[in-house]
């Protein structure tokens, strides 16, 4: 008799990991299938040159929530996370440079400098934040209510409206100003010089192909500041050993609690029978052949990965294939990992030396205005990518001495607004050196001893996020997080609650409620909503 589970996780992911583990603590058998040789999806580390070691896809922690961390006791498991001294630093050309985080004092100061207005502002932009952020924060746990759903889905929908309700008018206009406003917009109601809305405005275009123009643009702003590191909001950090460390950790407590982990195990298809409703899930079949079998199973993967190539389509309903179809996913985004001699010394900042200096430590923009940013969209969407592309790179050797040899360096090329798919039906195997240069170009022109301290590089393109990561498009996120794509409509209305069309088959990653980043949050709302539905 072959073994039966009471669920089967399509991919280990880190949201794969998390809903493993929920269902394994109430006694439910559960094996994840996980196609790479290791498990952990976008937040992984990796070896990319001989003696180096960085966060491959992912890098940087803050929106881990902090119920997950507890939970699933990852402190306990070794998970140390540490702050960034700086959480931004913006070369500006030659001759200038702002610095922002290190206390309000500090980059109020920093900020003066260009404008003391808004200097003064900075406070009051930062509660403001803070309150809206505080009501996406109160969403995150809870299943989204299901549009035509059931009595369940009518109070869901009832008690986040009194949320709503609840809210300080200001509150209630700052939060219809980010989830509807282009952060452009919003931020030169705010503040009047360019490098400090440059600083804030990064957050709107990370993973979003668009201008911080484009009305849409706030939320993702938004996004990227309801997290927290140690306790501290809005601020991100490093995990020591790099994002691999925060996986390893998930799956050591799924496996204390008895989830077999299966790595090298790419599913074909979903196993589906006819049941009374529609059809229902028994299993899947891998790509070796081998059927495993299960009362239930769950996806980890992007929906449209999901529902177009592992779903018999005659299964599904015909509207909700169409919609699946034409979900949004394409983020514009380009990865690099580079092996360092020595750290970059920045014209504008000047070290001596090889030993660094805080603002290595921190994320390091190279956008000096959203003019810039909107500029590098136009170009990406004329011609492929832009000569003067937005670079966020890291450096994380700085902080963690696992990663580098001594007196070596690893860095993380963060890079928006490249195609998806470029003009004239170019594939980006042709085009990834090119970019690449066009990148580490950029990131020479603001410390002109980086080009040449670059030993090795891996070149991650929108291309080879798919292939390698599951990225469809390349998307970070799983889907783009615009308004017509979250919460009760994520991935698709009438099924924002991790059920899908088909009776025992659910949805774990990103595609769902909250969308990406690693969070934990759509694995564990996902094993809650499949624990209330039972073993079946
Ligand atoms: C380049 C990049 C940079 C990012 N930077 C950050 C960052 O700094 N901070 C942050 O918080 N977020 C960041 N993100 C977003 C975040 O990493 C993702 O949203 C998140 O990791 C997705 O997690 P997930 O568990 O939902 O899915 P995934 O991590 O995508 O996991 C899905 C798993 O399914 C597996 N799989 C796919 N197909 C199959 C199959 N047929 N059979 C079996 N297994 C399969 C995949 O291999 C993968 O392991 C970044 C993402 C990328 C790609």
């Amino acid at each position: 008799m072959k073994k039966s589970y009471d669920a089967l996780i399509v991919g280990g992911g880190h949201n794969g990991l998390v809903c493993a583990a929920y269902l394994a603590a109430r006694g439910w058998s559960v094996r994840i299938l996980e196609r790479r040789s290791l498990v952990g999806g976008a937040a992984v580390t990796e070896e990319f040159h001989p003696g180096f070691r960085n966060s491959t896809a992912s890098y940087t922690v803050s929106l881990l929530h902090p119920k997950v961390i507890r939970d699933l006791r990852l402190s306990e498991h070794g998970l140390r996370v540490v702050e960034r001294p700086y959480s931004n630093f913006l070369p500006l050309g030659d001759a200038d440079y702002l610095k922002v985080g290190g206390g309000l004092a500090a980059t109020q100061s920093e900020v003066a400098r260009f404008s003391k207005r808004d200097a003064g502002r900075l406070p009051r932009y930062y509660a403001m934040l803070e309150s809206v952020a505080a009501v996406l924060k109160d969403l995150l746990l809870e299943t989204p209510p299901n549009v035509g759903g059931g009595i369940r889905d009518l109070f869901q929908a009832l008690k986040v409206g009194k949320r709503f309700k609840a809210l300080d008018m200001s509150v209630r206009r700052d939060v219809l100003d980010l989830f509807a406003k282009s952060a452009g917009d919003l931020l030169d109601q705010w503040f009047e010089s360019d490098p400090i809305k440059a600083c804030f405005g990064f957050d709107s275009v990370v993973g979003n192909f668009a201008s911080p123009y484009m009305a849409g643009s706030g939320y993702v702003l938004l996004h990227h500041v309801f997290g927290e590191v140690n306790g501290k909001p809005g601020i991100w950090g490093h995990a020591i050993g790099g994002m691999g460390a925060i996986t390893a950790a998930m799956a050591r407590e799924a496996a204390r609690r008895g989830v077999e982990i299966t790595t090298d195990a790419a599913v074909a298809s979903v196993l589906l029978r006819d049941a009374e409703a529609g059809s229902e899930a028994t299993g899947v079949v891998l790509e070796d052949g081998r059927e495993i079998h299960a009362k239930t199973v769950v996806s980890n993967l992007n929906p449209k990965l999901l529902f177009q190539t592992l779903v018999d389509p005659a299964r599904l309903p015909d509207d909700f294939r169409r919609r699946i179809d034409a979900y949004k996913c394409a983020s514009g985004t380009f990865r690099m990992n580079l092996a360092l001699s020595e750290l970059p010394r920045f014209a504008c900042l000047p070290t001596q030396g090889n030993l660094p200096a805080p603002h290595h430590s921190s994320g390091i923009i190279m956008a000096p205005s959203l003019r810039y940013m909107e500029q590098a969209y136009f170009d990406a969407r004329s011609s492929g990518w832009s000569k003067q592309p937005i670079v966020e790179m890291l450096i994380p050797s700085t902080v963690d001495d696992t990663l580098a040899p001594p007196g070596r360096h690893v860095a993380s090329l963060f890079c928006q607004h490249v195609m998806p798919d470029l003009p004239g039906g170019r594939s980006w195997d042709e085009a990834r050196e090119q970019v690449a240069e066009v990148m580490i170009d950029t990131v020479d022109g603001y410390a002109p001893n980086f080009k040449a301290s670059v030993m090795a590089r891996q070149i991650h393109t929108p291309l080879d996020l798919e292939r390698k990561f599951g990225m469809v498009g390349g998307d970070i996120f799983h889907g783009a997080l615009s308004l017509d794509q979250l919460f009760s409509a994520r991935p698709v209305l009438g099924y924002g609650d991790y059920r899908t069309p088909i009776r025992r088959l659910y949805q774990c990653g990103s595609g769902t409620h909250p969308g990406g980043g690693v969070t934990g949050i759509p694995g564990h709302n996902a094993a809650r909503e499949i624990l209330r539905d039972g073993r079946g």
